[in-house]
């Protein structure tokens, strides 16, 4: 009898071993789990993962609340995996009505596939959505008349779209409508206000530099140490040094994608110095470069404000300018980003 109840207990046990109780959860629940999972993946291979596992897996990966979920991290994609099928896999994404894949989509195809049209109207999508990058970016291009001409310029609409983007927290949106006020670009001058949303620009830019881990570990390392340079000398005015901000994965894409040589940067066109940026001229002389040295050019007053501070303070040489001067500016309409002091009293011609 004893012998027969515990036949009986090691078959249920073997039984009980082999129930896969995933398979017993409905596919609405999977799918639930699949997209808070899509919406905080740390990189591409994380979702990719989910899709090679099973085949149930793979179908409900792809559903589109899972792809309209999906956050920045999975369209990280490296600009040398470039692919058909990854353009489909961001145009699916899109479709879902993420507006997350229809800015880098955006800006792939605006910078990368020389296809403005459809590159501005993808983050025109994802503007309208108050997707804060995708509303810089268009405040950029309307600045520089990108994708057209220097007739194309609309100062007034890249002011109006960098305050939606900086009222929504964007800290380069804010610089670059400090410096509108400041300079009187694009709206009435007003140095005040101007110089009181830069102030607010670097106290954010520090605030996200604090909050961030990288922050940490150097702040240990230079208490254990003799002092090194670590991170970037953003705030090196005001006695911080915080760490360099990660780059936006559409940013990353546009400098890997021109300075790995996958995609060349037109003839007589330039790219922009600020090395966070990766934007290219659409047009030559579609940029404003360095009224000192003439050397070097940005896609915006946020782009000079940044790099200055970060790097070409310390090579900026005003003598170059008078040996190379090339005389451009014929037909873009850059102009010049003129003297630079300290701070952020960066000024424009
Ligand atoms: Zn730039
Ligand atoms: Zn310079």
């Amino acid at each position: 009898m004893a012998f027969q109840r515990k036949k009986k207990f090691k078959i249920h046990r073997r039984i009980e071993e082999r129930v896969d109780f995933f398979d017993g959860l409905p596919d609405d629940i999977v799918t639930c789990i699949l997209a808070k999972l899509s919406s905080s993946a740390s990189s591409p291979s994380d979702f990719v993962n989910i899709l090679v596992t099973c085949k149930r897996l793979n179908r409900l990966g792809l559903h589109p609340l899972v792809l309209s979920k999906a956050c920045s991290k999975v369209f990280d994609i490296k600009a040398e995996k470039w692919s058909d099928s990854a353009h489909r896999f961001l145009k699916e994404c899109v479709n879902s009505g993420n507006a997350e894949a229809s800015y880098t989509l955006g800006m792939i195809r605006f910078y990368c596939l020389q296809n403005p049209g459809s590159g501005a109207s993808l983050m025109a999508k994802a503007a309208m959505k108050s997707h804060a990058p995708a509303l810089y970016s268009l405040a950029v291009i309307q600045f520089n008349g990108s994708g057209g001409s220097k007739s194309d310029k609309d100062l007034r609409a890249g002011v109006a779209l960098c305050a939606r983007a900086a009222f929504l927290g964007h800290i380069d949106a804010l610089r670059e409508l400090g410096h509108c006020l400041q300079d009187g670009y694009g709206t009435r001058q007003n140095v005040a206000e101007g110089r009181r949303l830069l102030v607010q620009a670097n106290a954010r830019e520090l605030a996200a530099g604090l909050r961030s881990p990288v922050w940490m570990s150097n702040y240990y390392r230079r208490c254990l140490s003799p002092p090194v340079p670590v991170g970037c000398s953003l705030l090196s005015d005001f006695g911080c040094i915080v760490p360099e901000r990660e780059l936006h994965p559409a940013n990353r894409f546009l400098k890997e994608w021109f300075e790995s040589g996958r995609g060349a940067v037109g003839e007589k066109l330039r790219l922009c110095a600020h090395g966070g940026c990766g934007r290219p001229e659409t047009r030559p002389h579609e940029f404003r470069r360095c009224s000192v040295c003439g050397k070097v050019n940005y896609c915006s007053r946020g782009c000079q404000a940044l790099d200055w501070k970060l790097r070409h303070k310390a090579e900026c040489n005003p003598g170059e300018r008078w040996l190379e001067e090339d005389g451009a500016d014929v037909d873009g309409g850059g102009g010049e980003m003129a003297g630079v002091e300290d701070g952020e009293n960066v000024l424009f011609e």
